[in-house]
């Protein structure tokens, strides 16, 4: 296997929780490719599936339907969902996840270095204690900690380190695809940037991929090669980031679009708000689910639910009106 072959095929993964007598449907039949050594990014308003179909993926929730199709190391393709608990042992390890928040992520019970280690305990239980300790003083110089501090606990680190912990206890067990579910929402901007550029030198170094999964469109149109943007559950557009952010086919994106900041004042978009709360997704709207919330809504849109089509080469969308509407994105021009 190469770099940019298709490492994972997440084909229409689908989750329903039972909620107060109501069935929640987080997540509706999404399904798109990550390829080797890329970083794709997902985004979308909170609640719109995106940390649930991230927690589908690594299995942290078993879907409703759907299959997770890893090409292995060993170029084997195995349905992710479907493997029994000693295979899905095995290959857990090649695919990790960071958390959202690095104060409640780590256990304020163990020092940093048994917090770095336990993954490798879990794993290699008779791996002898000296290598372990190697590994996770490596792990450790790699992501940026002073190693004079891993007998600390967590609360003696700040927020920016705790997420250095959690990167370092994720790829202690050298991984091949990281699952980040805003892992740098919870941190201040100038840290924020740090983080971003370690984990990019990290995705060189080792070779990782990511699923970055974020509400912040400036942090993912940074880091990733291609997006998804989800709506109640579904995936509404997807396209390599340039084309996305630069030329959105679906009016959700371009909103979302308008409200980034930028550097220059004179880049800015006019801003295109949207409209009214989330629908919620246990009783979503007719047609399509945007249509409470566009301002390009028709009559068919009320009634009839868009397919999601290649609308153009590697841009895919779930709008009636995709072609004919001619949306307002970046301008990259310098
Ligand atoms: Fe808006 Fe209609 Fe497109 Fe839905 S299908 S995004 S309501 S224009």
């Amino acid at each position: 296997m190469s770099k940019g072959d298709n490492i994972l095929d997440v084909k229409n993964i689908k989750m329903d929780f039972p909620s107060k007598g109501v069935t929640v449907h987080a997540v509706g039949d999404v399904s798109f490719k990550v390829n080797e050594g890329e970083t794709m990014g997902i985004v979308g308003e909170s609640g719109c599936g995106k940390t649930t179909l991230g927690r589908c993926i690594v299995r942290a929730y078993e879907p409703t339907a759907g299959q997770v199709m890893y090409t292995t190391s060993e170029g084997e393709l195995i349905d992710f969902l479907k493997i029994d608990k000693k295979t899905m042992k095995e290959y857990r390890k090649e695919i990790q996840m960071i958390f959202q928040d690095p104060y409640s992520s780590l256990d304020p019970r163990m020092t940093v270095l048994d917090i770095i280690k336990e993954p490798l305990l879990a794993n290699y239980p008779h791996m002898p204690k000296e290598e372990m300790e190697r590994k996770v003083m490596d792990i450790a110089a790699k992501v940026g900690l002073n190693t004079a501090y891993l007998k600390r606990y967590p609360h003696a680190f700040s927020g920016g380190q705790r997420q250095r912990i959690g990167i370092a206890r994720a790829l202690v067990l050298n991984p091949r695809i990281i699952v980040c579910d805003e892992a740098v929402s919870a941190l201040d901007v100038s840290i924020q940037a740090q983080v971003i550029n370690l984990l990019h030198d990290l995705q060189k170094e080792f070779d990782l991929t990511f699923l970055f999964i974020s509400h912040d469109l400036s942090v993912v149109e940074y880091i990733s090669d291609r997006v998804g943007v989800m709506y109640l559950g579904k995936m509404v557009e997807f396209a390599p980031t340039k084309k996305l952010f630069s030329h959105p086919m679906h009016p959700y994106t371009e909103s979302l679009l308008s409200a980034v900041p930028v550097a220059d004042p004179a880049k800015q978009m006019e801003r295109i708000p949207l409209e009214g709360e989330i629908p919620n997704p246990a009783n979503p709207p007719s047609g399509c689910y945007f249509h409470t919330r566009c301002r390009y809504c028709t009559q068919r849109c009320e009634k009839e639910a868009p397919e999601y089509v290649e609308a153009e080469p590697e841009h895919y969308v779930a709008c009636h009106r995709a072609k004919e509407l001619a949306l307002k994105g970046f301008s990259y021009d310098e």
